[in-house]
């Protein structure tokens, strides 16, 4: 097959981005469509990249002192109704069960949309002493949020995900872990998934239901329009007064604890697509690939030559390299094509020419070129080359994201910038009613408030700028 053929199965990236996402996810073989409209099947190459991304974050949850635990998918109707915002919040997204072993149940069960109620109504159960506390502790699981206009990774109505959940004495504490895990995510962000994000505070309307505050990260994607790929809030007392999360403190008086919670979910698989995906397909992080070298042997069937491959196989898993010998049947034209669309980020091309030369040919996906390299130490040498591709990968679209932040002093500005794909900086004096009239006028929204105000207008009414806000159409 004629390499434009095989690159003509993905639509064109710049002229139809959605369809190139639906086209890129489908072929590559990461997702499938279920029985049950809007929900997906991640299938083994697509779960690969989910379980690298678990272990990754996994070991730096650890790392941090937080703990693993499993809570329950069905959660009592009458736990979602506690905490009044969070109802509002969520009901129109909640699935309920209200038959189980052929009869009516006394109360519905909701199928946890998040698991802030359950794991507070164990919490307080376990909490007693101050001595108890901090409590801290993540779950990895799924979780179902019925939605109307459903896309692969981004949106679907069950995903996969990890929620933390920390209870402490004092709100200063809660609210230093709601920024410390929102920095472990971003640290995250840049060295696994190579992917730049803006992180910041969510304005009101923008924060989780029944959160003090909500700080999110987002990242550009290829079309410029934004991601939020992870959030963390900081609940104040709210959640722990609905379900009694109380402590006897140092000073022997009764209390109410201070909780916060953190997320990511299979979306991120979605924003790592979108940020480094080209025409040819998928381009993986090599953090996070299932493949990181793919060998092709050329002249397959000449003496040596599989063996050669395998031989360079083991040496570079001994290395601790994800690598795969594709020896199928098809023609080495094929399997480029075939590994550049799945996104592998090296390709060695291995000969009889090559092994006599004790020589191979690689190809970095990243910059789609192709170089020599020595068979002697090829393991150090790849991982080297997988180190400079992650780099590049970051550099890449750090530079776009940079390029792509303009400001706006009016509201035809801001149209005009996120017409053209860009996040655009902008004053905001802090009322709903100005942030509602960007949505209407550019359908654009809020998506992190900026450290510090710098703007001195508001883009909407031109009073005095209370938060510099990066606003940004959102996926
Ligand atoms: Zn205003």
């Amino acid at each position: 097959m004629a390499k434009d053929q095989f690159v003509s199965q993905i639509a064109d990236i710049d002229a139809d981005f959605p369809q190139w996402y639906t086209d890129v996810v489908i072929k590559t073989k990461l997702v499938d469509y279920g029985p049950v409209k809007g929900i997906m099947v991640i299938r083994p190459y697509g779960y690969a990249i989910w379980e690298n991304i678990q272990r990754e974050l996994d070991t730096r949850f650890k790392a941090a002192g937080v703990e693993n635990a499993y809570f329950p998918l069905l959660i009592p109707m009458s736990f979602m109704t506690k905490e009044a915002e969070h109802v509002e919040g969520f009901a129109p997204e909640v699935a309920v069960v209200t038959h189980a072993g052929g009869a009516k149940l006394e109360e519905p069960l909701v199928v946890r949309p998040t698991s802030e109620t359950i794991i507070g109504h164990m919490m307080g159960k376990w909490v007693e002493s101050w001595r108890d506390l901090p409590l801290r502790q993540n779950q990895w699981c799924n979780v179902m949020r019925w939605e109307k206009t459903t896309r692969p990774f981004l949106r679907t109505s069950e995903f996969l995900w990890q929620e933390g959940h920390s209870v402490y004495a004092t709100g200063e504490e809660a609210e230093t872990e709601t920024l410390n895990m929102l920095h472990l995510y971003e640290e995250f962000a840049k060295n696994v998934l190579c992917m730049p994000v803006l992180t910041g505070r969510k304005t009101e309307k923008e924060k989780f239901a029944g959160a003090v505050a909500t700080y999110g990260m987002e990242a550009m994607m290829h079309d410029g329009k934004s991601l939020q790929s992870g959030t963390t809030h900081y609940m104040g007392q709210n959640f722990a007064k609905a379900f009694g999360v109380q402590f006897t403190g140092k000073d022997g008086v009764l209390q109410y604890g201070y909780t916060m919670s953190y997320g990511v979910s299979t979306r991120l698989i979605g924003a790592l697509i979108m940020t480094h995906g080209d025409a040819r397909g998928l381009i993986l992080p090599p953090p996070v690939a299932p493949v990181q070298v793919v060998i092709v042997p050329i002249a397959a069937k000449k003496e040596g030559v599989l063996e050669a491959c395998n031989a360079l196989k083991e040496e570079l898993k001994k290395a601790g390299l994800r690598v795969k010998v594709d020896d199928s049947e098809n023609s080495p034209g094929w399997k480029f094509n075939e590994w550049e669309m799945k996104g592998v980020p090296v390709r060695v091309e291995l000969g009889p020419r090559d092994i006599e030369n004790g020589k191979m040919t690689v190809f970095r996906r990243d910059i789609c070129e192709k170089s020599e390299l020595g068979l002697a130490d090829a393991g150090k040498e790849l991982c080297a080359l997988l180190g400079e591709i992650s780099e590049n990968l970051y550099h890449k679209a750090e530079k776009r994201m940079k390029e792509r932040i303009v400001d706006a002093e009016t509201l035809e500005e801001l149209l005009k910038g996120v017409d053209g794909g860009n996040f655009v900086r902008a004053g905001w004096c802090g009322c709903r009613a100005c942030e509602d009239k960007v949505k209407e006028f550019a359908q654009a929204t809020a998506r992190v408030m900026d450290k510090e105000n710098t703007a001195e207008k508001c883009v909407v009414c031109g009073k005095p700028s209370v938060h510099t806000v990066f606003f940004a159409r959102a996926y």
